[in-house]
C-alpha cells in the first residue's frame, strides 16, 4: 500500500459518489475524498430517469458492459428494501418499430423478458414487435442522497470545486480518479469525447404504472416517484447547449402521444409538481466544462423540463493512466467516463472496475509501462 494513501474522486454523480464509496470500502486505510463543481441535484445523473436499461456503448466489449451491467442490477437489487435508496422495481415495454433492431444485450439480466403478444402490440401504435419486462429504476436524487450519507458514515469529505486543471490537486493525492462525464473533455486531452444533449419533459400522470422504450430509448415514457412521469427525449449528437427548447419539448409530446395515446387524456394538471426550481437558467451554454444540468418550466403547459449532457465515447474510459505535466510532473491517475446514455445503469460495475484500477496503483505505485495521458490545455506537439 505503499505511496497510495490518498486518493481523491474528481466527480459527484452518479459514477463518481459509487467510485468513492468502493475505494473506501476496499482501502480502508486510505483517505478518500471527492471533489465536485457541482452535486446533487445539479449534476447530469441527476437528470436522468434512473432506468436501468441502457443503450450499447460501440467500441467496448460486450463482456464488459455486460458485467457491469449486472453488478450494477445486483446491487440495486439488493437495495430495493431499503426505501431511503429509491430503487422500486418497474415493469414495461422495449419496443421497436422496425425489424432490424435486436435483443437488447441486457434482455438476459432484467426479470421476466418475453416477446409481447398481438394484444399487447396493439396498444402501441406504429410498433412492429418487442419485449416485455421487469427492470429497476432509481429515483436519481434519493439514491445519490444514500451514497452521500455512506460517504459521509466512512469520513470521506466532499468539497465543491470547479478545477481548471487536475495538477491542482498536485501534493494532496497519491491517485486522482476522473468521473468527470462530459466535464472530461476540460481535464484530459481525449478528442474522442462528445456531450449527447437529452431534453425531458416531467409530467403528473399517476395512471402510469409501466414504462415504454422506443429502440435505443430516443422515445420513452417513464413514470417516476410520486406519480410523476418522465417523456422523453433528445438524442443531439456534439450539442452541448444547456438551454431548454421549447420545440424539442412539442416534439417530445408529440412522439409521446403517438406512441400512447391514452397518455393525452391521463395528465394532469402541472399544478401537482411539487417540484420547486432554484434557479431556472434558460440562457446557460456548457462552456469551460460546465457539467451542470437545467432545470425549466415549458412555458405554455408549465411542466418542468431536463437538459444534460450524456458524456458519449465510442469507449467507455476506464483505464490507469500517469498524466504527464510540465517539467516533468506526474500525477497516477484512473478514469472512469464515457458512459453515454447508460450511466445509471452501468454505474456501480464500472466504479467496482475503477477502484480496483486504484488498488493496481497501490500494488504498484512506480507504474513501469503503464501509459502516459496529458491535460487537455498542454498536449505535446508529437502526438
Ligand atoms: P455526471 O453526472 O455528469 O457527474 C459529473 C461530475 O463531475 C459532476 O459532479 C460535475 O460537477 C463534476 N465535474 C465535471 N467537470 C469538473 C471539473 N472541471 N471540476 C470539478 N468537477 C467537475 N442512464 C441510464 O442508465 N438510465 C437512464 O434512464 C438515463 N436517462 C438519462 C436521461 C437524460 C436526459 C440524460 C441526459 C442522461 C440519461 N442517462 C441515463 C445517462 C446518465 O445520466 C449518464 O450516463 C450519467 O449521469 C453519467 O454520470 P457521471 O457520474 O459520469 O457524470
Amino acid at each position: 500500500m505503499q505511496d497510495v494513501v490518498r486518493v481523491t474522486v474528481v466527480g459527484a454523480g452518479v459514477v463518481g459518489c459509487a467510485t468513492a464509496l468502493q475505494i473506501k470500502e476496499k482501502l480502508l486505510n486510505a483517505t478518500v475524498s471527492i471533489v465536485a463543481a457541482h452535486t446533487s441535484p445539479d449534476t447530469t445523473s441527476n437528470v436522468a430517469a434512473g432506468m436501468v436499461m441502457c443503450p450499447l456503448i460501440p467500441d467496448t466489449p460486450l463482456s464488459s458492459q455486460r458485467q457491469w451491467f449486472r453488478d450494477t442490477f445486483s446491487h440495486f437489487l439488493r437495495l430495493i428494501n431499503d426505501h431511503h435508496a429509491g430503487v422500486r422495481l418497474i415493469n414495461g415495454y422495449q419496443l421497436y418499430n422496425s425489424t432490424q433492431d435486436e435483443v437488447p444485450f441486457w434482455g438476459g439480466d432484467v426479470f421476466g423478458f418475453r416477446a409481447i403478444t398481438d394484444k399487447e402490440l396493439a396498444m402501441f401504435p406504429g410498433c412492429s414487435h418487442g419485449f416485455h419486462l421487469t427492470t429497476l429504476q432509481c429515483d436519481v436524487a434519493t439514491y445519490l442522497a444514500y451514497l452521500m450519507l455512506r460517504l459521509n458514515a466512512l469520513g470521506v469529505n466532499i468539497i465543491e470545486k470547479h478545477l481548471s486543471d487536475l495538477f491542482e490537486l498536485e501534493g494532496q493525492a497519491d491517485v486522482v480518479v476522473l468521473c468527470t462525464g462530459v466535464g472530461s473533455a476540460h481535464l484530459i486531452s481525449d478528442p474522442d469525447l462528445y456531450p449527447v444533449r437529452g431534453q425531458i419533459v416531467n409530467v403528473y400522470a399517476p395512471g402510469i404504472h409501466s414504462f415504454v422504450r422506443i429502440g435505443d430509448g430516443m422515445t420513452h415514457i417513464y413514470p417516476g416517484a410520486g406519480g410523476m412521469v418522465t417523456l422523453g427525449g433528445i438524442k443531439a449528437v456534439g450539442d452541448g447547449d444547456l438551454r431548454v427548447r421549447d420545440s424539442e419539448t412539442r416534439d417530445i409530446l408529440t412522439r409521446c402521444f403517438t406512441v400512447m395515446p391514452f397518455l393525452k387524456n391521463v395528465i394532469g394538471d402541472s399544478k401537482n409538481d411539487k417540484f420547486a426550481i432554484k434557479d431556472e437558467k434558460r440562457n446557460s451554454l456548457c462552456d469551460s466544462g460546465c457539467t451542470k444540468n437545467t432545470w425549466g418550466r415549458d412555458r405554455e403547459t408549465g411542466w418542468r423540463i431536463g437538459v444534460g449532457l450524456r458524456p458519449f465515447r465510442k469507449q467507455l474510459r476506464l483505464d490507469r493512466l500517469w498524466l504527464r505535466g510540465s517539467q516533468g510532473k506526474r500525477m497516477r491517475l484512473v478514469t472512469c467516463y464515457g458512459h453515454g446514455g447508460g450511466g445509471i445503469s452501468l454505474h456501480w460495475g464500472s466504479a467496482t472496475e475503477a477502484a480496483d484500477r486504484v488498488l493496481d496503483w497501490a500494488h504498484d505505485p512506480e507504474g513501469k509501462g503503464v501509459q502516459d495521458a496529458w491535460p487537455a490545455n498542454r498536449i505535446p506537439a508529437k502526438l
